[in-house]
């Protein structure tokens, strides 16, 4: 077989794939054995800076919080490339394909089904994590408030949901790869960016709820203080949601979401109960920060961008045979994005594009795995100007104090490894974060 000869295209693919996940994992395990390595070693007092704030056990609280996540998380990753290689080099993936062609024969719908059969499987495969992390770790910290009834009711309701939604989308997306020429790539852009944009506008309004209760703020007091902070930041008032985070969970948090006139700034329940009015007012001027620097938009922007030239590239691999065969897909191609096979008359032709689009779906992450860096950089800083903005528009010293309370209250650790935190963490560490409140307070107190 001539695809399989040493330095054909083919064969290099597979070795840089290879390689590419090693590397990876690698990085990972290093990344997470330092972690691991840098809490524990602080675990027997609380930094300098935060001593006479946060109480000895809770900062211990935190350490073993992480310290049990990571232990999952090291699982996880050992998990999750036995899977990609399973589903991939070892031929998962090229078996469900042939499985599913003897079954239903070759078509739009064989390839549908394909996609719909992967996401069904590996989601169950990796479900285990799901359940142990909630019911066994959260619950031994005190956070989970789910019961079994209520994790598995979500579970089917957003494998529903992903299945109502999904579906039609990924079978129009196949159709276009099969049916709009050489340019299909741009058409399926087009389709993906229309419906990202519309999910960002429906996600608050239609899907959310279908989860969790939002009502509008009760506390009188409350609400003229943050309506006046609304109205200064020019942001509707009908905007604010309370929402019953506590339903599942005892973490507490605030977030910003939406699009057009469907966007809003959410607190959990659990947040509002811990915090005074002049903390909730700080959280608050956060969130209308990103909303006042257009951080969604912006983010939204390069997404789409990204996506384009991914899917540019997914449209030229997805006519080269190896870069199945590559990758764990049994040859004969014809390049049409079909293939011949022994169950068809010559000259037939097996639609692949399902095939294509979940190669490239497993395998890309492990190549823009590196890029993972400059993506958090750029979420700490949106978070560094959105404090910025709360800092002018609120009490820099409330939204210090609120902060601590989420750090303590959600058992975040207050030491992580720097190298780890630079990696991956999407807000700055609680020192530094902390650091630019003090210094805006103290500018503001000396003005
Ligand atoms: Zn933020």
């Amino acid at each position: 077989m001539p695809s399989a000869s040493l330095f054909s295209p083919s064969f290099f693919l597979t070795a840089a794939f290879a390689c590419a996940l090693a590397l990876q994992l690698l990085a990972q395990v290093g990344l997470l054995t330092r972690q691991v390595r840098h809490v524990a070693r602080h675990r027997s007092a609380v930094p300098a800076a935060f001593a006479e704030k946060i109480p000895l056990v809770a900062h211990q609280k935190a350490a073993d919080y992480t310290l049990a996540k990571a232990q999952v998380a090291l699982l996880q990753l050992a998990w999750g490339a036995v899977l990609l290689l399973g589903w991939t080099l070892l031929g998962g993936l090229d078996a469900l394909h042939q499985g599913l062609l003897a079954w239903m024969g070759p078509g739009l719908g064989q390839q549908v089904a394909l996609v719909a059969a992967f996401a069904l499987i590996s989601g169950l495969l990796e479900l285990p994590f799901s359940a142990y992390q909630t019911f066994v770790v959260e619950q031994r910290f005190g956070f989970n408030q789910s019961t079994p009834g209520l994790w598995l009711g979500d579970l089917l309701k957003s494998t529903l949901l992903a299945a109502a939604i999904g579906l039609p989308l990924v079978a129009a997306v196949l159709w276009l790869m099969q049916a709009a020429g050489s340019l299909w790539w741009l058409w399926a852009w087009g389709l993906w960016t229309g419906f990202q944009l519309l999910l960002m506008w429906i996600f608050p309004t239609f899907i959310a709820p279908l989860f969790n209760q939002f009502q509008p703020l009760e506390d009188a007091a409350l609400k003229e203080r943050v309506t006046a902070l609304m109205q200064r930041c020019g942001f509707a008032a009908k905007g604010l949601f309370v929402m019953d985070g506590s339903r599942r969970s005892a973490h507490a948090n605030a977030y910003f979401t939406g699009l057009g006139n469907a966007k809003r700034v959410v607190f959990y329940d659990t947040l509002l109960k811990k915090l005074d009015v002049d903390e909730v007012e700080a959280v608050l001027a956060h969130e209308l920060g990103h909303f006042r620097h257009r951080h969604i938009a912006k983010r939204m922007v390069v997404m789409f961008a990204i996506s384009l030239g991914g899917l540019a590239l997914l449209g030229w691999v997805s006519q080269q045979p190896w870069f199945y065969t590559g990758l764990g897909v049994a040859p004969t191609l014809d390049l049409a994005l079909g293939a011949s096979s022994a169950m068809l008359a010559p000259g037939d032709s097996v639609p692949m594009q399902g095939v294509a689009l979940l190669l490239f779906m497993l395998v890309v992450p492990v190549f823009s795995f590196w890029l993972g860096p400059l993506s958090a950089h750029f979420s700490r800083r949106d978070e560094f100007q959105a404090d910025a903005y709360a800092a002018a528009q609120a009490q820099p010293a409330a939204l210090a104090s609120a902060l601590l309370k989420l750090y303590e209250d959600n058992a975040a650790t207050l030491t992580p490894d720097p190298l780890y935190a630079r990696f991956y963490y999407s807000h700055p560490p609680a020192v530094e974060r902390l650091g630019q409140l003090h210094q805006a307070g103290r500018l503001e107190s000396a003005a």
